[in-house]
């Protein structure tokens, strides 16, 4: 009788367990199957690199799920992974490290929606030979990426110079010119200098690239990657003046040439297949060139009255500088949502933040919840379906649901993306997505 007892006993705990587990599965499949209807009328699918699933493999064991950074890009939906948020994807590509039956590959989006970006192939090359992309320019973000890509087209380019064996009759010919000094030009840029190439890296603004421009003591998260003149570099998470400062430590320790300061207008192949690439200041001539602009290109304008005005403002780096001002925040994503967030979090500032949309659609899981959090508590005041109307000195007008309101106004920040430097490819001649690239081609640039 006792036993029975206990047997019972035993038997109700465990499929007490049982039945909770079962309904937090199913609640979290119903959920997953809303997101995964919700994804279509949020954007057209994946953009750039995303995980491929091989349903077939897939154990439904979720690792894949639970690993992803960005939040639900997967989910688990009829007990196997599915992309429901593919925009979300920003190509960190745990999920493909992680799946234990290796059931996930990394592929790049249809040249569809990839319209504009440049055809590149596995070597990073674009149509024209000698001519190489590396980093976000090329579609894939994240500082792991462009770092890989940076090293990877320069052992390309070193390869060919060494086997062509001969240096141009003109003494005045770089082997290689490098055109951006951000993570995947860095990267080139050592990479050229271990190989003992005649290099130049000419970079607009200053070496870091869009890492410099991240809001201070903003905790960068990456995988280790292996650095040239350095070797592995297995943190993976710090702040950006700690990666800044590495940087700058590794650089002083080589002979680069690096130009800072110096925009690069145009890349030519001329007739001697040489390239000729044109700053300013000056102009170069080398056998090969690699593209590491990166992806900002130029801040995108609203095309508002006022909008020249030296109070309105495109980048935010240093949160704090801004105290007991009334601000306006335009825009509806991370940048947007995080930058208001910063100035919010600051003495005395009122900040109302400006969507087009009815609603945000594409912020990172965190972000959301801290925006409703901020809404919630006044801290930020978001005003959806609003477009600005006028920016003046001390006041502005804005549209909100078809209604004009004045707000007094100290500064505007507008983040409504970058204007990518697609001109500046097509004016050198490299071919763009639908102009020919390989169907839904394996992805590259994740190799360690
Ligand atoms: C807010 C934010 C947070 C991020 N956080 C992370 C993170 O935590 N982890 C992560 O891995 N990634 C993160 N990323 C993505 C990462 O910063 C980028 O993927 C990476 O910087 C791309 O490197 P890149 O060298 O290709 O381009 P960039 O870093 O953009 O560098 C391009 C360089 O080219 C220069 N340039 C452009 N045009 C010219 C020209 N005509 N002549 C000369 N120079 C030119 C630019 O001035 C710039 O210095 C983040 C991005 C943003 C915007």
């Amino acid at each position: 009788m006792d036993n029975l007892l206990t047997w019972l006993i035993v038997g109700a705990v465990l499929g007490f367990f049982f039945l909770r587990h079962w309904r937090a599965h199913k609640r979290g499949e119903a959920l997953a199957r809303a997101a995964a209807e919700r994804g279509p009328m949020f954007s057209d699918g994946p953009k750039a690199q995303h995980p491929r699933i091989n349903s077939d493999s897939c154990i439904g064991c979720g690792a894949c799920v639970t690993v992803c950074p960005e939040g639900d890009v997967l989910a688990l939906v009829g007990g196997k992974a599915t992309i429901i948020n593919g925009h979300k994807c920003i190509g960190h590509s745990l999920c493909a490290e992680e799946c234990p039956v290796g059931a996930i590959t990394m592929v790049m989006a249809k040249p569809s929606s990839g319209a504009d970006s440049p055809v590149i192939s596995e070597d990073h090359e674009t149509s024209i030979e000698n001519l190489f992309i590396a980093g976000e320019l090329g579609g894939l973000a994240l500082i792991k990426n462009a770092v890989n890509q940076g090293r990877d087209s320069m052992d390309v380019i070193a390869r060919r110079i060494g086997e062509l064996g001969t240096t141009p009759a003109e003494t005045n010919v770089l082997d290689v010119v490098i055109v951006g000094a951000g993570p995947a030009g860095i990267s080139a840029s050592l990479r050229a200098s271990e190989h003992g190439l005649k290099a130049l890296t000419l970079e607009r603004e200053t070496v870091g690239g869009t890492v410099s421009k991240y809001p201070r003591q903003k905790l960068v998260m990456t995988s280790p990657v292996e650095f040239p003149l350095h070797g592995r570099f297995s943190k993976t998470s710090l702040s950006k003046e700690d990666l800044l400062a590495f940087w700058e430590k590794i650089m002083q320790r080589t002979d680069l040439n690096i130009h800072t300061g110096e925009v690069v207008d145009t890349v030519k192949k001329e007739m001697d297949g040489f390239f000729r690439v044109r700053t300013a200041r000056d102009e170069y001539r080398s056998r090969a060139v690699v593209l590491a602009l990166g992806r900002a290109g130029t801040p995108r304008k609203l095309g508002v009255k006022g909008e020249e005005l030296s109070h309105v403002l495109y980048r935010l780096i240093e949160a704090d500088h801004y105290t007991n001002n009334n601000i306006l925040v335009v825009g509806g994503g991370d940048s947007a949502v995080e930058a208001a967030m910063g100035l919010a979090h600051q003495p005395g500032n009122k900040v109302t933040l400006s969507y087009r949309k009815g609603e945000f659609s594409r912020l990172k899981d965190r972000n959301t919840k801290r925006i409703e959090e901020q809404m919630r508590s006044g801290a930020v005041e978001v005003l959806f379906n609003s477009v600005p109307t006028e920016f003046r000195v001390g006041s502005l007008s804005i549209e909100v649901g078809g209604q004009i309101r004045e707000l007094p106004n100290d500064f505007v920040w507008i983040f409504a993306g970058g204007i990518p430097p697609s001109d500046f490819l097509k004016a050198a001649g490299i071919a763009f997505g639908s102009d020919g690239s390989a169907d839904h081609r394996e992805a590259h640039g994740t190799s360690s």
